[in-house]
Formats: structure tokens, C-alpha cells, sequence
């Protein structure tokens, strides 16, 4: 995959967006800690005030741009910034916008309980199901918002078949593209209008820092813009700064992270106290052929059943000493979670159902140690369940 001009992903993840610092020949991105700017002749200026703009800010927008193969990004708080922005940016009041079922908690609830006061009508779908697709665009959905694949049921979304169907009713697609990173997946190649991270996430893949990205077209990236000055969730310097530091090192991250979650899902897939594993890599994952087109690696997110239910689910996860129970991902540790009652606990029962999240289901971010440890605390966990 070539990221900027002719150069390569890694290459781009490294350099990209980056030059030497003019004044001083600074080789490392400097953190331009300020929250306001001394103004000069220069009319506009350049740079006025953080929550407007901020060199540190800029270098990790045109990373990202450059990865995702956008014209522009920006740079926000955190995910949650980004998808408000993004939304704010693309739909304008009393217009409807579709939400997958199958998202973050946090993107659900926004969804349900705050978009609605803005003035948006909200439709849930379930975006696997073509007939769903179908019914929101027929009932008027002008964007769709989605991810894939879903969180926290590692199914996938059929992305150029989505993109095309809201391509036929004028719609545009906006997918949050945190689970795979540009590294492994690219929706706008595929025909999504615009991306969205949570950059807190493999991005920068430390688990230190808050962050959010949207990329897409520069008038829609600077419409985003607008609505995240009247909005206030600038990101620090600091914090763009270490998404920065961390983006460097995405590629070699992502596929260590996808080696280890491989060797769990097999792992887990034949131990007996698993009832069905989830991994996008595990050639007995129903959409598996998809992935393999979709995606260039199944990266280190995967969701397995326990026979047992909730109680079973907490007995194990307090049995585990390396593997931290944690909601969040894509850090360089391994963290679980139970979606029933952590990340997706904001859904109704019943959608819950309806999108297969049961008392049994675990989340797990795989991280980057090594994977016989990794396998080690889980065997020990599943075991000590009698
Ligand atoms: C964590 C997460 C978010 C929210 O991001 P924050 O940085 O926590 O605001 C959104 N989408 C996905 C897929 C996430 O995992």
C-alpha cells in the first residue's frame, strides 16, 4: 500500500506531515505548548489561538490524512469530538441520519440521547443486513455513521456494498475506522465520505493519551473545524504530540497485534468453556472471505462466548493476572472487557440481543507481548472455572 506520493505506509506513518523545525533544525516534532499566539501584520495569521489551530495539532492532521488517503483531517479531544463534529458537519437540523446498532457505547448513546436534541432524527439499523440498509436510505437517512468491524461483535460491514447503495439514494457514509486503522483498512478507497478515530485507541497505541481524527474533503474536514472551535474539544499539543510519537511505530504494532490475537483466537477456539470465537482472521469467521478483500490484516480485536453467562465471565476475569480488565483498546497491553455490562451496557436488552452481545460475551484487545504469555493467563483463568 502506497501512503504519500510514492511513498510507502511505513514510510508515511514515520515521516509524513513532518519537516525540520526552520528555526532551530529540531529533528523531532516540537510541542508547541501555547494556548494563544502573538499576532503580527501578517493578515490572516497563521496561527491565532489553540482551540482554532496549532502547529503540533497540524503535523498529526496531515499524518493522518496522508494514511487514510484523504485531501484533509482534523484533529480533535478525543473520538467522541471527532464523530460529534463529523455529524455536525454533515447533517443539518431536522434531517435524518442512520447509526449502526453495533457501535461503541459512547457513539450509541450519542446516537440515541443527544443527537435528537440537536435537532437530528436518528435511525438505527442493523448495517449486515442489506433490507436494513435499504429501509433507512428509503426512509430518508442522508448519512449513515457505522463501523466495522462492529463493536463489540468483530462482524463486518460489507463497505463498498454499503457505500454504493447510499451512493444510489445521494447519501454519504461515514465510517469509524478505529478497530482496523488505515493500516489495515481504508474507506474512503472504498467509497465512505468521510473517517473517523478515536486516535486514544492504535493510534496512538500507548494507552496515554485522549485523541480523535476526522478525515475526508477539505471543505467538510473545515466545516468539522468550525463546529469543534464552537464546540471546544481542541486536543492538547501535548497529547496530538504523543499520537504523533505513537503513529510511528502503527505498522510494526498492528501486525504483532494481529499475530497475537490469531494465535488466541485458535487458541480459544479449542478450548472447551469457549462456546464460539469471533476473529475476522479465523477461517471459520462467517465473513472471512470479506475480510480477506476488505481488510489487509484482521488486526488484535476479538470477541469469544463463555458457556457460562456473566457470572462466568466475572469468576474469569478475576482469575487473569497479565491480561487487565479494562474497557479502551489498542494499547501495547492486552485488556478485556464484558460489553453486557461495561462498554454496551447504555443499549436496551433487547437490541443488545438483537446484535449478539449475550451475558457470556468478552471483548478482548490483544496486545503486543508475547503470545504464549498471553495464552498462559488465559488458560490458567478458563481453568481455574472448574
Ligand atoms: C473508544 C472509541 C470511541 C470513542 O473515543 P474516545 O477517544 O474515547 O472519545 C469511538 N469509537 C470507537 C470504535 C472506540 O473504540
Amino acid at each position: 500500500m502506497r501512503g504519500e506520493g510514492k511513498k510507502g505506509f511505513s514510510t508515511t506513518a514515520v515521516h509524513g506531515g513532518e519537516e525540520p523545525c526552520p528555526v532551530t533544525g529540531a529533528h523531532a516534532v516540537p510541542i508547541y505548548q501555547t494556548s494563544t499566539f502573538v499576532l503580527g501584520r501578517e493578515l490572516p495569521p497563521r496561527y491565532v489561538y489553540t482551540r482554532h489551530g496549532n502547529p503540533t495539532q497540524e503535523v498529526l492532521e496531515k499524518k493522518v490524512a496522508l494514511l487514510e488517503g484523504g485531501e484533509a483531517a482534523l484533529a480533535t479531544a478525543s473520538g467522541m469530538a471527532a464523530i460529534l463534529v463529523s455529524l455536525l458537519a454533515l447533517v443539518e437540523k431536522g434531517r435524518k441520519v442512520g447509526c449502526s446498532l453495533a457501535v461503541y457505547g459512547g457513539t450509541y448513546a450519542l446516537a440515541r440521547n443527544l443527537l435528537p436534541r440537536l435537532g437530528m432524527e436518528v435511525l438505527m439499523f442493523d448495517p449486515r443486513r442489506r433490507e436494513e440498509v435499504e429501509r433507512v436510505l428509503g426512509m430518508g437517512a442522508e448519512v449513515l455513521f457505522l463501523e466495522t468491524p462492529t463493536n463489540p461483535t468483530l462482524d463486518l460491514v460489507d463497505l463498498r456494498e454499503v457505500c454504493g447503495l447510499a451512493g444510489e439514494h445521494g447519501a454519504k457514509v461515514v465510517v469509524d475506522n478505529t478497530l482496523m486503522t488505515p493500516y489495515y483498512q481504508r474507506p474512503l478507497e472504498l467509497g465512505a465520505e468521510v473517517v473517523v478515530h478515536s486516535a486514544t485507541k492504535y493510534l496512538c497505541g500507548h494507552g496515554d493519551s485522549l485523541g480523535g481524527v476526522v478525515v475526508g474533503r477539505r471543505e467538510l474536514v473545515e466545516e468539522a473545524r468550525r463546529m469543534l472551535v464552537l464546540t471546544g474539544g481542541a486536543i492538547s499539543p501535548f497529547n496530538a504530540w504523543l499520537i504523533v510519537r505513537g503513529i510511528k511505530t502503527l505498522p510494526l504494532r498492528m501486525e504483532r497485534h494481529s499475530r497475537n490475537a490469531l494465535r488466541v483466537a485458535e487458541f480459544l477456539s479449542s478450548h472447551p468453556r469457549v462456546k464460539r470465537v469471533s476473529y475476522p482472521g479465523l477461517p471459520s469467521h462467517p465473513q472471512h472471505g470479506l475480510a480477506r478483500r476488505q481488510m489487509r490484516g484482521f488486526g488484535g480485536m476479538l470477541a469469544f462466548e463463555l458457556e457460562g453467562g456473566m457470572e462466568e465471565a466475572y469468576r474469569m476475569m478475576e482469575g487473569l493476572e497479565l491480561v487487565k480488565c479494562a474497557v479502551s483498546l489498542g494499547d501495547v497491553s492486552s485488556l478485556i472487557e464484558h460489553p453486557a455490562s461495561m462498554t454496551h451496557r447504555s443499549l436496551p436488552e433487547e437490541e443488545r440481543e438483537r446484535i449478539g452481545i449475550g451475558e457470556g460475551l468478552m471483548r478482548m484487545s490483544v496486545g503486543v507481548e508475547d503470545a504464549e504469555d498471553i495464552i498462559g493467563d488465559l488458560e490458567k483463568a478458563l481453568g481455574a472455572l472448574g
